[in-house]
């Protein structure tokens, strides 16, 4: 049988107060516990990685969405209009480091997050909206060939892994 594959997971999701507000995010979900159990789950936060605090401003990409940040097109900004661009991206690269030390193929990230988000992100209009797309980490990760899941799609990544481990 083949080795069970790690996955790494956004810190939030594992019950950590981390989120730019002091809140977390925790998943309650039977398969995230297996996981667990079976020792597969690396928990990481990419943005206290990178030095931020917590609570910190909540943050929006501008100008685009995480490719963009990383091809220098896009920038992240701060409520009051600091661009944090720079320490969002080593939060990026932060990640990508982190998934490759412990082998990850796989990655479980906060959806919405303008780092973490797989799905959906805020529009950049601190309005609340927000729109399909990914956050700078998660392009990174992708850009990597590491595959990304939300917290919702559990059971898509629960398919995935017996496919990839065959059973
Ligand atoms: S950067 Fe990711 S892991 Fe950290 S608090 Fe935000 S969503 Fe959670």
């Amino acid at each position: 049988m083949a080795a069970k594959e790690k996955i790494l997971l956004s810190a939030c999701l594992a019950g950590h107060h981390i989120r730019y507000n002091g809140s977390d995010k925790s998943c309650t979900s039977n398969l995230l516990q297996q996981w667990r159990n079976e020792g597969r789950l690396i928990t990481h936060c990419p943005e206290l990685a990178a030095g931020l605090a917590t609570p910190r401003l909540s943050a929006e990409m501008v100008n685009g969405q995480g490719i963009d940040m990383l091809n220098g097109r896009a920038q992240m900004m701060e409520s009051d209009g600091r661009d944090v661009t720079q320490p969002y991206v080593l939060a990026a690269w932060l990640a990508l480091q982190t998934a490759q030390n412990h082998g990850c193929r796989f990655a479980i990230m906060t959806d919405g997050s303008p780092t973490c988000g797989s799905q959906n992100v805020y529009d950049g209009s601190f309005s609340g909206a927000k729109v399909p797309g990914e956050g700078v980490a998660v392009a990174l990760l992708r850009q990597h060939g590491i595959e990304v899941f939300s917290e919702h799609q559990l059971d898509a990544l629960r398919r995935r892994l017996a496919e990839v481990e065959g059973r």
